[in-house]
């Protein structure tokens, strides 16, 4: 070991569409925070990102712009992407030698000009070696699933822009779904249930606090009540309402069979030694989404597979691009190949 390995700061990067977490070499996670940027409308320079954006969240003015620029699950605005990569990494560096090498998990679905522009902002920030690994290849070695080995394996990594469905063999992806419902989605349905049933007009974070604590997918032991605060759509004025457990899953259910038809739409692509294996080993939800009461076991329902939540679902995709920074030689058929332009 040199000097300079000590001072190392290879970084591994998710580049979530709700969450950009990064983990540094030899430390762990080092950030957290939401993938949102807020920026100048005329210069377009970013002005914050993060947990300061939120913050920022509807109480600009006209001139500032607040945006998850990934939000769909690829690249939504181009240059406000790259400058909020760029900035995170500027956040990691400060007094820190800058990394010489990061290795950046990207939705399944992107393009190769967004890959390029990944690359790019990564590299203008200072390092020498880029890698790029898709993100359910990532959560599948964060949770400790064999990649490498011949057995097929399935991960669904459920977002906030897209749930990723994969089918995992000999370090590549055998078969792979990627669908634009996830965690923003079901936030919708949420605000169109308030609206439709409740005349009450809540807001995005209202909506996802409301799925977090009592949304699901199947049925729970004591359904619940809780108290909805939002603006009257009749007079426009602020009011509570009582919503149930119930009426939430019935707003979400559309949503969530649009994630289980997706699921089994790729176990009946996938060849059948490897459906056989994934029948012995089950399906591995990681991501935010994993977190939907009930879901695992909607997800047996429909299937008859065993299903597991991972340990920390929302870290799943850091902690495996943070275990092939720290091997790379290791994990070297897993990272994208992309054309270099
Ligand atoms: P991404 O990889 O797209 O950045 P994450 O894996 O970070 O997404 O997951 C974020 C999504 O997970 C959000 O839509 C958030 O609302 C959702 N989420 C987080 N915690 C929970 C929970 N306890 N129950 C349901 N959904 C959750
Ligand atoms: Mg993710």
């Amino acid at each position: 070991m040199g000097l300079f390995s000590l001072f190392s700061s290879d970084l591994a990067i998710d580049l979530g569409t709700a969450n950009t977490l990064i983990f540094l070499r030899g430390k762990g996670i080092v950030l957290n925070e939401p993938s949102i940027a807020a920026f100048d409308r005329n210069t377009k320079k970013i002005i914050a990102i993060g947990n300061e954006a939120r913050e920022m969240l509807g109480r600009t003015h006209s001139d500032i712009a607040v945006i998850r620029p990934l939000r769909d699950g690829v690249i939504a605005d181009f240059e406000i992407a790259e400058g909020m990569l760029r900035e995170f990494i500027k956040k990691i560096h400060s007094g820190v030698v800058p990394s010489r090498r990061i290795v950046v998990a990207v939705p399944s679905g992107v393009t190769e000009v967004e890959k390029r522009a990944v690359r790019d902002s990564a590299e203008h920030a200072g390092a020498k070696e880029v890698h790029l690994i898709e993100e359910p290849m990532a959560a599948a070695i964060g949770v400790g699933m064999d990649v490498d080995g011949p057995m097929g394996n399935m991960i669904v990594d459920i977002g906030g822009g897209t749930t990723e469905i994969a089918v995992i063999a000999l370090s590549g992806i055998v078969e792979k779904v990627s669908i634009r419902i996830a965690g923003d989605e079901l936030n919708n349905a949420i605000i169109r249930n308030f609206r439709a049933n409740h005349n009450l007009l809540i807001g995005e974070r209202t909506a996802e606090a409301i799925k977090c604590e009592v949304g699901s997918a199947m049925p729970l032991k004591e359904e619940v009540e809780i108290e909805v605060k939002g603006r009257d759509l009749v007079n426009g004025i602020p009011k509570t309402v009582i919503g149930t457990s119930a009426e939430i899953r019935e707003a979400m259910s559309e949503c969530v069979q649009q994630i289980v038809d997706a699921i089994r739409q790729t176990l009946e692509r996938t060849p059948a030694e490897l459906s056989a294996d994934i029948l012995d080993r089950g399906i591995m939800l990681s991501g935010g989404g994993a977190l939907i009461k009930g879901l695992n076991e909607r997800i047996r329902l429909e299937t008859s597979l065993p299903v597991h939540i991972a340990e920390d679902p929302l870290t799943a995709v850091v902690r495996g691009t943070g275990k092939v920074l720290e091997d790379l030689n290791h994990y070297m058929k897993v990272l994208i190949r992309s054309r270099k332009y």
